[in-house]
Formats: structure tokens, C-alpha cells, sequence
């Protein structure tokens, strides 16, 4: 029961429409017992996001895009790791000081828990903010980075700071690798015929990793199973990188829920006729 006593929380961005994070942080303020409330706020301007969530005030929020960069010079403090990627994809507000955080990478390190990446061949397609989160997840874990981007240089920039090689789109035709990371939105409803890669260049065994998560199963995760990969949903990056959230505001554990059954049913619900 929202009272004058329920926190707000918030996911900024512009376009917001789309975000399931309403969705699915009100379950967990639901389950959780958190006597709080998630809304969605869209704003192409950042300085006035941020001044209304100082205002309000807003105790979580929830960065999306195109927010996740320009917010970090606004912030009174950014955590380490974020300033490491770049980007912010979460801001906690304590006593109107507001500390940004990245909680992508976490989401990226679960979903790829079971996967070897120490000395394997690994080729990130794109070089944006979530690409640089998949960057530092590899570079950590001691994966060899390769770097595709359509922009040549953003592929580059990427490398000079996580370590790496930057390939043209040549180098990827008749190379194999071990590990597959689509960090782009190539093959996103309503483009599902579209993919990041030619299916040429998946090995069997090979494990494809698609941030990409709506539709739940995309043309490039559809051909990875095809060719015996193993076929990893960014759904799982998306429910994680939001329980890390919850678990950095409210300081605590959150227990098990079907947050994924939650969201799995949210997007065929969108995709039926
Ligand atoms: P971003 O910072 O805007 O970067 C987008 C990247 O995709 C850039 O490298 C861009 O290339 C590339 N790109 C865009 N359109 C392309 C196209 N048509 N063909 C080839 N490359 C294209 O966005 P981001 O935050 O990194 O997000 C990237 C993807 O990850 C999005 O689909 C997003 O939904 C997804 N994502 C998923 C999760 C999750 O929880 N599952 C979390 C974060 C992001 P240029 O630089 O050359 O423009």
C-alpha cells in the first residue's frame, strides 16, 4: 500500500517506455517488504533528471540509456569499477549524497558463471557502455579480447583500455572463437531477422552470449544452438543487474523469487498478436 511514508525509486532515460524496470522492481518491493515504489521517468536532459531526483528525493535510481555516461560528472561520487567502464547504470542517494554504481557487470558475471574464460578467445561486438562492462568482466577474468565495432575507433579506444585487439569486419570472416558477446542491438524486436554475426563464425562447443533480450530468443542465439554453441539470454544479465541494485540500496540479500518467469511472461504477453 503506497503511504507518505513510501520511498520513490526511479529508472531515468529517454525513450523510457520500453523499461521493465517498473515491472520488476515493484515485485521485489513487493516480496521484499520494501515499502517503496518504482517509476519511470524519461528526459533527454540529465542535468534536469538529476536535479529533480536530488530534489524529490529519489533513493534509487535506475540509469538507462542515453544517460549512462553523462551522469557520472554529475554524480558526488562514482565507484570504482563504474569509473573503470565508464558508465553508470545505478545511483544510490543517501542523505542527498549520490554515489553511481555499475551493476551491469555483475549481471554479466552471472550470466556467464559457467563459462571458462581464462586464456579463451573472446569477441566483443560493439564497443559501448555495455561492451566496456563485458571488456572489464574479460579483462578480470583473463579472456583474450577481441573487439569489433562498426566504428573502427570505438573498437580501438575499447582496446587501449582493457587490453585486447581491434579487428575489422574482414578479421571476422574465417576466424573462430571461444566465447561470442553481442553488446549491441542488432537482432532487437522488432529487427529479429538481424544478426551480429554469420553463423560461419560460431564453433561448436563455443559459448554465445546475446545482451540482447527481447525477443528471449534471438536469430543469433537460434543459429549459436544450431551449431552446438552453448546459448547464453540477456534475460539473466537483466534480472541480476537489477537484484544487485536492491541488494546495494537495502544493504541486504533477496531471497528467491520466478523474477525471470516474471519477465519471460512480460514479453511474450508483448510479442502476442
Ligand atoms: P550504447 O552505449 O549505445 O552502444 C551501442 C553499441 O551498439 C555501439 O557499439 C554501436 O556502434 C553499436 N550499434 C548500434 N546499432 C548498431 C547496428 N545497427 N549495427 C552494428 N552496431 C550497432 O548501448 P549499450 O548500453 O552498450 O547497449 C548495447 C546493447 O546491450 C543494447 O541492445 C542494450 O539493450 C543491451 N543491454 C542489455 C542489458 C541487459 O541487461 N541484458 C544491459 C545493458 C545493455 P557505434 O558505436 O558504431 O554506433
Amino acid at each position: 500500500m503506497i503511504s507518505a511514508s513510501t520511498k520513490l525509486t526511479a529508472v531515468i532515460g529517454n525513450p523510457i517506455g520500453h523499461s521493465l524496470s517498473p515491472l520488476l522492481h515493484n515485485e521485489i518491493f513487493l516480496r521484499e517488504d520494501v515499502d517503496a515504489v518504482m517509476l519511470a521517468f524519461q528526459n533527454a536532459d540529465i542535468n534536469e533528471l538529476v536535479s529533480a531526483m536530488r530534489a524529490l528525493p529519489v533513493h534509487l535510481i535506475a540509469v538507462t540509456l542515453p544517460h549512462k555516461e553523462s551522469i557520472i560528472s554529475l554524480l558526488d561520487e562514482v565507484d570504482e569499477k563504474a569509473l573503470a567502464i565508464g558508465s553508470v547504470n545505478t545511483v544510490i542517494n543517501t542523505d542527498g549524497k549520490l554515489k553511481g554504481y555499475n551493476t551491469d557487470v555483475v549481471g554479466i558475471a552471472v550470466a556467464l558463471k559457467d563459462a571458462t574464460l581464462k586464456g579463451k578467445s573472446v569477441l566483443i561486438f560493439g564497443a559501448g557502455g555495455a561492451a566496456r562492462a563485458v571488456a572489464y568482466h574479460m579483462k578480470e577474468c583473463g579472456a583474450k579480447i577481441h573487439s569489433y565495432d562498426r566504428t573502427f575507433k570505438k573498437a580501438q579506444t575499447l582496446c587501449e583500455k582493457f587490453g585486447g585487439m581491434a579487428l575489422e569486419l574482414a578479421a571476422l570472416n574465417g576466424t573462430q572463437f571461444d566465447v561470442i558477446v553481442n553488446a549491441t542491438p542488432v537482432g532487437l524486436h522488432p529487427n529479429t531477422d538481424a544478426t551480429p554475426v554469420s553463423k560461419d563464425i560460431i564453433r561448436k562447443g563455443s559459448v554465445v552470449f546475446d545482451l540482447v533480450y527481447n525477443p528471449l530468443e534471438t536469430r543469433l542465439m537460434r543459429e549459436a544452438t544450431e551449431k552446438g554453441a552453448q546459448a547464453i539470454s540477456g534475460l539473466t544479465m537483466l534480472v541480476e543487474q537489477a537484484l544487485e541494485q536492491e541488494r546495494l540500496w537495502l544493504g541486504r540479500e533477496i531471497g528467491n523469487a520466478p523474477y525471470y518467469v516474471l519477465l519471460e511472461r512480460e514479453l511474450n504477453k508483448q510479442h502476442r498478436p
